[in-house]
């Protein structure tokens, strides 16, 4: 009997070429979608604080981006690494010239998004203007569409009307995190005149960033096929490339979830708003006081976070507490997504809830987008069929913080708009959105 038939030898010798080959310290940092082993948000947070982009969670392990040396840390520290795959992610340089694949041509890309949003403003000149809220580090404009029924307002980008901003794609290959935005933008303008729509575009002021990472989306579709890319493109100077834009704001920032190592899909960045797009989103708020609640589009796991993600604390302010409660329950009985603290799932520090709330004082939400959960990353890419569901579920969620943009408490105090109850989305044919 041999104890070792040759087939095993076969695995052995390229088990041993796979370890000469991790020993380059560039694949050691290069970014691989594991499986690990993890029952508990403490176990969860752990996992994240060693740099790990946690993606999907089970009951008894997380899915996420992980280099092997992050592997080796967790593994010494007693926990199991339950799968491997390297998908060759994020490497090589800009080849441009490319696109979404064809059967994913219904995304936009930031030419097609800026086109989208440009098309807007000229067809709404009246209530609607671009503005770029700052550029991103390889200098593409960060393109805000301003809506406001008040000509002065858009003259001057201020108002005294209540504020509310949706922002979408902090991270690169989360397009769908782009198109409902958009599509939110397309869904206002185009329905302006439906009584309900009508009301609340004479009543508040909206500012939509669809995408805020320009830089890293391109990327993600630069060579034709997707390259899993989630961080903007800042050169760090060392081989690697980008920042964590959601673990880059200033409130908490480096607490945890988020690390210090360049090639990890977390990196927080050498100083808290490192970023130009983490600065614009600041810059802009910070110009804008009437901004009572956010929105930031991600994607994927169909959840409704609410602060705080740095920490397990529940927020201290009792009342605010219960609104964002009322607030998260009530549109989760639209979108169906589960509705919870942010730290509930693990700690995640630097985000841009956290600032927006704790600095600001704007009720902030993370909205996760389908699918619910997907075997492997493949959930960041759900095909363009998922669009217009995204859209669909979440169409009265983004209404319902619009509505209640004058004043959060409604949402407990009962005097929310009800006519969400009995809102019929007048339907646009598809072809619509996609010019
Ligand atoms: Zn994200």
């Amino acid at each position: 009997m041999t104890l070792f038939p040759r087939w095993t030898l076969a695995i052995l010798s390229a088990l041993s070429l796979t370890v000469s080959a991790l020993a380059d310290p560039m694949e050691m940092r290069a970014s691989r979608w594991v499986q690990i082993g993890a029952r508990d948000k403490h176990e969860r947070s752990a996992i994240a604080n060693e740099g790990v982009s946690i993606e999907a969670i089970r009951t008894d392990s997380v899915w996420g981006f992980a280099t092997e040396t992050q592997l080796a840390q967790l593994r010494k520290k007693g926990f199991r690494v339950l799968g491997n795959f390297d998908f060759n992610l994020g490497r090589g340089g800009h080849q441009g010239g490319f696109d979404f694949p064809a059967k994913d041509a219904k995304y936009h890309n930031y030419s097609e998004t800026v086109s989208a949003l440009k098309m807007l403003a000229s067809s709404h000149a009246d209530i609607v203007k671009l503005t770029s809220i700052g550029k991103t580090i390889e200098g593409r404009d960060i393109w805000a569409i301003h809506i406001n029924t008040s000509p002065e307002a858009l003259a001057n980008n201020s108002s005294s009307k209540p504020g509310i901003f949706y922002v979408g794609n902090h991270h690169a290959r989360e397009h769908l995190s782009v198109e409902v935005p958009l599509m939110f933008a397309q869904h206002l303008l185009k329905n302006r005149d439906d009584p309900a729509i009508s009301q609340l575009l004479n009543t508040r002021d909206i500012w939509i960033v669809p995408m805020l990472n320009p830089d890293g989306a391109e990327f993600d579709v630069s060579t034709g096929s997707y390259k899993y890319w989630r961080k903007n493109r800042r050169d760090n100077g060392d081989g690697t490339f980008g920042v964590d834009l959601n673990r880059n704001y200033g409130y908490g920032w480096g607490t945890g979830g988020s690390s210090k190592d360049t090639s990890s899909d977390v990196y927080m960045g050498p100083t808290p708003f490192s970023e130009p797009e983490t600065i614009a989103i600041k810059s802009f708020i910070e110009s804008q006081p009437n901004i009572k609640i956010l929105l930031s589009f991600h994607t994927f796991s169909e959840l409704i976070l609410y602060p705080w993600g740095g920490k397990y604390d529940p927020i201290s302010n009792k009342q605010d507490l219960m609104v964002y409660e009322k607030m998260a329950k009530t549109m989760a009985g639209w979108n169906k997504y589960k509705p919870q603290q942010a730290s509930d799932l693990y700690i995640a520090s630097g985000d841009t809830t956290d600032w927006a709330y704790g600095e600001r004082g704007i009720f902030a939400f993370t909205f996760e987008l389908s699918p619910a959960n997907q075997g492997g990353p493949g959930g960041f890419y759900p095909g363009a069929g998922m669009i217009d569901k995204a859209f669909q579920d979440n169409l009265k969620p983004c209404l319902y913080l619009l509505d209640l943009t004058d004043d959060p408490h409604r949402a407990v105090s009962g005097s929310s708009f009800g006519f969400l109850k009995n809102y019929i989305a007048p339907r646009l044919e598809p072809e619509h959105f996609w010019n």
